[in-house]
């Protein structure tokens, strides 16, 4: 279940050449597609080997003892990696590739690419010391049943014996590190001492180690927690007098974004799309908040302040919610509306042999209330996907009645079409169905984001809540969350965004809560790019759409739109929107 089937030796090595004999030899062959299989087999054979915490995480565990020190000789070994394979991918004519492998093969170079950009441009090794932490490898490996606890622990011992020497390598790389993430390293590499602590002490016990056993343990997971101490004062102690911003610049932004996000938009365009639409949101909510003021307010004078309008209207909206003890069946009983919905209308094939199994969250979720899916691994074929949600039992008063305000009847509907169906787990529904391991290590974020957040507007415009204003309101105010983060995090990180003006854009214009707008700010502060992926798949995909519907006039069929673009799997929409037009042409012929 979590071996990857190797299909014996290669006959040729495609990784360690770029070779003008086998260049040619691939160009002309016809059918490209089985040497590019194995070019993939062997790749990530060989991905793993260089990044065994990588390959823990995902489900493949024959590295689980190996802890990489992160010095400058393990920076050669990677670029060395990259470079050998950015050749071998040269070596083959992409025209030759199925469309699986093509968006693969694309794939595949953006990683190496970035890998490349990461550690000679950007060089967060430098300056983020939260980049440093053992925590979470060493939890995994105690609280994840893939394996017999002894031989799980045997991992762990062998694993501890470099902790020493990677909080030496990151001594080293640290160069003038931001602050925020120099706080962030403090707070998260103590926050997992206790894995080394209470988490092992109470694996050893269930494992029952033998006294001897023990000692020798506890002497590895002592020099572990003073390295982890170290390494935190000293970063308390560095003398940082002219810290680096935290604010990526311009430049690095623009190239990260590229990257990460793989649009076929450039990031000045998505802003400027973002501030246009948060714009079109605000209008359309006046329109909306001004119409139902009577309704919920009657002779109460409206606010001079459009923006204050609207919130209180939201605010009165909000107060129609669900009782704490329904708040998971309410969840639940949502699933077979959305899929009935989704038949009668005609909007996508849903396929029943694998169902959403619905699950109250487990315990090491819990705090996080609301829904998630949990999706297998890729080494995990048969795995349930779970619909974890979450309980408010045992919530204080105030704090579950802000929380239901906040998912309130509306939004728990658009939480549902987001999280599940037909947003995320339909998606990985399709996606399983041309499997690529490819796609399911490097499967692109905006892609996937932007699909769920498409999928809201798309069941409100085929008339899902009965056009009720209510929902749509609550809709605008809900998508405004994703548009903002855009701005804001392009603001921050390019054009100098003070908190001040943040708070304002974010309690003001997208009407949050004070806790989440400064929870967003902590966010933007220590990552990049990232908070972009929603608006911007959402924008590509629904901007393909309205195009193609121009195009192909009556014969644009929104259930085939759906579904064929969900075929690609979780490749960037740049490539499945070529591929798609492509075969639009072919068909045309
Ligand atoms: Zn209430
Ligand atoms: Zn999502």
């Amino acid at each position: 279940m979590k071996n990857l089937i190797i299909t014996g030796i290669l006959s040729i090595s495609l990784v360690s050449c770029g070779g003008g004999d086998k260049k040619e030899k691939s160009k002309m062959a016809d059918d490209l597609n089985p040497l590019f299989d194995s070019y993939k087999e062997q790749f990530i054979v060989n991905l793993w080997k260089v990044y065994p915490g990588w390959a823990s995480s995902q489900g493949y565990h024959k590295y689980d003892s190996v802890l990489t020190v992160p010095d400058a000789a393990e920076r050669i070994n990677e670029i060395d990696f990259v470079k050998a394979n950015l050749d071998s991918l040269k070596a083959i004519n992409i025209g030759g590739l199925s469309d699986n492998n093509k968006t693969d093969y694309h794939m595949i170079e953006n990683q190496l690419q970035s890998t490349i950009w990461s550690l000679t441009e950007e060089k967060s090794w430098e300056w983020n010391p939260s980049v440093y932490n053992i925590s979470e490898g060493f939890a995994s490996i105690l609280n994840e049943n893939y394996d017999t606890l002894p031989k799980r622990l045997h991992s762990f011992y062998v694993k501890m014996a470099n902790i020493p020497a990677y909080y030496e390598a990151a001594k080293a790389n640290i160069k003038n590190p931001t602050i925020e993430h120099t706080q962030l390293a403090i707070e998260q590499n103590q926050g997992g001492l206790s894995v080394f602590d209470a988490d092992l002490n109470a694996a050893m016990d269930k494992a029952k180690l033998k006294r001897v056993e023990r000692e020798k343990f506890e002497v590895r997971a002592m020099q572990a927690k003073k390295a982890i101490n170290d390494y935190a004062t000293w970063l308390k102690n560095m003398k940082n007098d002219s810290p680096r911003s935290f604010r990526l610049g311009k430049e690095l932004y623009a190239k990260k974004f590229e990257y990460d996000i793989q649009s076929g938009y450039s990031v000045d365009v998505i802003y400027e799309k973002a501030l246009a639409h948060k714009k079109e949101l605000h209008e359309k909510m006046f329109a909306l908040a001004d119409k139902y003021w009577i309704k919920y307010f009657d002779k109460t004078p409206k606010p001079a302040d459009k923006l204050e309008e609207i919130k209180k209207v939201i605010d009165k909206i909000s107060e129609t919610h669900v009782k704490p003890e329904e708040f998971q069946s309410a969840i639940s009983e949502q699933l077979p509306v959305l899929i009935k919905f989704i038949k009668d209308k005609d909007l996508i094939y849903i396929d029943p042999s694998k169902p959403l199994v619905v699950r109250k969250e487990p315990g090491y979720m819990a705090g996080v209330a609301g829904a998630s899916i949990s999706a297998p691994g890729p080494y995990d074929k048969n795995g349930n996907t779970y619909y974890n949600v979450g309980s408010l039992e045992g919530m204080p008063k105030d704090k579950a009645e802000s929380y239901l305000r906040e998912y309130n009847k509306y939004i728990l509907q658009i939480l549902n079409i987001h999280e599940a169906i037909p947003g995320h787990y339909t998606q990985l529904v399709y996606s399983n169905q041309s499997p690529s391991l490819i796609k399911s290590l490097f499967g692109n974020n905006a892609m996937i984001e932007g699909w769920a957040v498409y999928t809201e507007r798309m069941m409100l415009e085929n008339g899902y809540g009965n056009n009720e204003d209510e929902m749509w309101l609550m809709y605008y105010k809900w998508n405004l969350r994703s548009t903002c983060n855009t701005i804001l995090d392009y603001s921050v990180h390019t054009k100098n965004m003070s908190k001040e003006e943040a708070m304002h854009l974010l309690i003001d214009e997208a009407f949050q809560e004070k806790t989440e707008a400064e929870n967003k700010w902590r966010r933007v502060s220590v990552t990049q790019v990232q908070l972009c992926c929603y608006f911007t798949g959402y924008t590509e995909i629904y901007d393909f759409r309205e195009d193609l519907k121009k195009q192909m006039g009556d014969k644009f069929n929104l259930k085939k739109f759906h579904e064929k673009f969900l075929s690609y799997g979780s490749a960037p929409v740049k490539y499945i929107k070529d591929l798609m037009l492509a075969d639009l042409k072919e068909t045309d012929k």
